[in-house]
């Protein structure tokens, strides 16, 4: 099969959470079973550029039609990882692309608009038809919407499009001068059934229209498919999802094991896997030394995360409080988007300086992140929702225990030692239900009292997360097998 990506994101060269790891995760693995697959990304100032082998442009006139203008962009190409990436670099006065970050501009809205308007006009330009187009979240919820209102009528007729949810809490309502700029018709798109908003339907919800349009739609865990039709998790669209639950699913995500795999992981100080783990405790003591953490028979509990209302940022300080005044250790590496968070854990940090058992960073750092996961023992996720959630999924395969709230994919993934119906082989983690301090406490007292007082069980359910298989085998089987539906 002929695949297409066109994604705000792709690891490791422009990353902000789980979406760029999806995006290479799955396009890797399809790639390895043989499909022919390329993505397509805005040309960001902020690509990580050494990550990219042979950059070259290889489109220099591709003229965009916006808002009554043509704007002249290049198209570059590059492969990543051995995936070729597309990259669209638009020569326009707003300088959509380069503004020091991916994410986080009040004119979102509009740069991703233009980003489906262009990668669409650039593949009709260049004569391709991929037998799939598979776009994801809102930032690329124009891309069917145009398809079938515009682009099939310009030769774009084989692709069938795939539309993958990777989060409610985002989904890019605004104002209804986007259509008019991408140039499509407001006065046929913006009713109940189509683009409207349902909370505001005099604005526009780009999510909705990939919901609509989009030939296939999926999100990124079972346990989620079902909170956002059932559950205000939906965040306004529970009924637009229902109305379309014939063409729904949940797939759960998967991980890629050649970036996260304690076995090959070029960042860290030790290799190691389950027949080796004592090779975690070099790891422990390489990340203290880094961290300025001292040496101490003291579990290790981390944090390692977006610093988003979403990830339960009381919980996030409260948890590292609690671990510390349960003789633990606490690092967290986060970062935050919005000021008055950043703020807030800075004053955090201050208030824990000098503490020879405690580290925060708060950066994005991605190396750091995999030192973090080889050197930890326990990782709280105490998410408000949590779609799939990658890092309890990376955690597990480091041998770290992960203390989760039961929500979206964290409930589908980690399965609690003591409560679970699962048989013990299956048990790999601590799970709580309310989002409160005393609920959090529930479950991570009991991760901190088996480090300390049997540290041999400690170890069976290191060692049951570390066994379980989260590759993107599955994942991708039921993706080409959603794929061959569509086109059937
Ligand atoms: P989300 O997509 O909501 O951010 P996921 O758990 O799906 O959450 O994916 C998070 C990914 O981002 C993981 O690969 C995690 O290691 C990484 N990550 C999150 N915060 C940071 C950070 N501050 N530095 C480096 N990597 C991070």
């Amino acid at each position: 099969m002929y695949i297409t990506m066109v994604s705000a994101e792709c690891a490791p060269v422009a990353k902000a959470g789980g979406l760029g790891d999806f995006v290479h995760g799955l396009a890797r693995e399809l790639l390895a079973r043989g499909h022919e697959v390329e993505v397509i990304l805005p040309k960001y100032d902020v690509l990580r550029y050494g990550q990219i082998e042979g950059l070259r442009k290889e489109v220099r006139d591709l003229w965009v039609p916006f808002h009554a203008e043509w704007l002249h962009c290049d198209v570059e190409c590059g492969e990543v990882d051995g995936i070729r990436c597309w990259f669209v670099d638009p020569h326009s006065p707003q300088s959509f692309f380069a503004r020091g970050a991916i994410y986080g501009e009040p004119d979102d809205a509009v740069r991703f608009a233009f980003f489906c308007r262009a990668a669409l006009e650039f593949l009709v330009k260049s004569g391709r038809q991929p037998d799939l187009i598979h776009c994801h979240d809102w930032q690329t919820g124009l891309v069917p919407v145009l398809l079938w209102e515009m682009y099939q009528g310009l030769g774009l007729t084989h692709p069938r499009v795939c539309y993958t949810l990777h989060n409610l809490g985002y989904q890019g309502v605004t104002d209804i001068g986007v259509l008019h700029q991408v140039g499509l018709d407001p006065r046929r798109l913006m009713t109940p059934d189509r683009l409207s908003d349902p909370a505001n339907p005099r604005a526009v919800n780009l999510m909705k229209g990939g919901i609509v349009y989009a030939n296939f739609v999926t999100t990124v865990s079972p346990r989620y498919a079902w909170e956002i039709q059932d559950s205000a998790q939906g965040m306004g669209l529970q009924a637009v999802l229902r109305s379309h639950a014939g063409k729904f699913s949940g797939v759960l995500n998967g991980i890629d094991y050649a970036t996260w795999n304690p076995a090959l992981d070029r960042h860290i100080a030790q290799s190691y896997g389950p027949e080796s783990l004592p090779g975690k405790a070099r790891n422990k003591a390489e990340l203290r030394r880094r961290l300025g953490l001292r040496e101490a028979a003291k579990p290790l509990v981390a944090v390692v995360s977006r610093l988003d209302g979403q990830k339960g940022l009381d919980l996030l300080r409260h948890g590292l409080s609690y671990a510390l005044a349960q003789g633990c250790q606490a690092v967290l590496l986060g970062s935050a988007q919005d000021p008055a968070v950043d703020a807030a854990f800075r004053r955090f940090k201050h208030e824990n300086e000098g503490n020879p058992d405690c580290h925060l960073e708060l950066a994005y750092d991605e190396e750091l992140a995999h030192q973090i996961y080889a050197g930890a023992d326990i990782i709280l996720i105490p998410s408000v929702y949590e779609p799939c959630g990658l890092t309890q999924m990376i955690a597990m395969k480091y041998g770290v225990v992960p203390v989760v709230r039961r929500v979206g994919g964290l409930a589908d993934t980690v399965f609690d030692a003591n409560f679970s119906d699962k048989p013990f082989g299956e048990r790999n983690g601590y799970v709580f239900d309310h989002l409160t301090p005393e609920g959090l406490e529930s479950a991570l007292s009991r991760a901190v009292g088996l480090w300390f007082q049997h540290p041999e069980y400690f170890r069976e359910l290191r060692l049951n997360g570390m066994r379980v298989d989260y590759s993107w085998a599955r994942p991708a089987e039921r993706y080409l097998d959603i794929y061959q539906r569509m086109r059937a």
